[in-house]
């Protein structure tokens, strides 16, 4: 069934620091994924804190909108059949030492905290997230 959908991805830090944007962008065009629109930027810690405020009360919350808000990143929303779904797939497990084979996150993620890149978990994130970074 067709089912487009848009979700929001971002290269985080440590990938973007490690020049591997244009590998990790190759993984999502080679998986038919379109990258709709993209932009390189870097936010405050406040910004991600307001981005990643569903974590608030998680003991790393502090550290990873630290972390979020060191260095460039890039934040791309992706379309594709099932694209939110499609996405988390192909990112693999938030731990790289979890996440199976041929995923970004096993390919790439150095670490839990440090995993190269995020995608919405929910139509409903997707949504927020989209929003929160392409507010025009
Ligand atoms: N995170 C962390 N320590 C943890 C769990 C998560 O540093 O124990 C970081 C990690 O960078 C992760 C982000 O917090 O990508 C958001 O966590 P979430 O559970 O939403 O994982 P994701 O949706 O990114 O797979
Ligand atoms: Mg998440």
């Amino acid at each position: 069934m067709n089912n487009l959908e848009k979700t929001l991805s971002i290269i985080k830090p440590d990938a973007v620091e490690r020049g591997l944007e244009k590998e990790i962008k190759d993984q999502f065009l080679n998986n038919d994924f379109k990258i709709v629109e993209e932009k390189k930027i870097q936010i405050s810690k406040s910004e991600a804190e307001e981005f990643y405020k569903v974590h608030q009360t998680k003991p790393f919350y502090n550290d990873l909108c630290s972390y979020l808000s060191s260095g460039p990143i890039v934040v791309m929303i992706l379309e594709k059949n099932n694209a939110i779904l499609a996405n988390r797939d192909l990112m693999g497990a938030t731990d790289p030492k979890k996440a199976k084979d041929g995923t970004i996150r096993k390919k790439y993620g150095i670490s839990i905290d440090k995993n190269s890149v995020h995608g919405s978990d929910s139509l409903e994130n997707a949504e927020i997230e989209i929003k929160f970074f392409f507010k025009d």
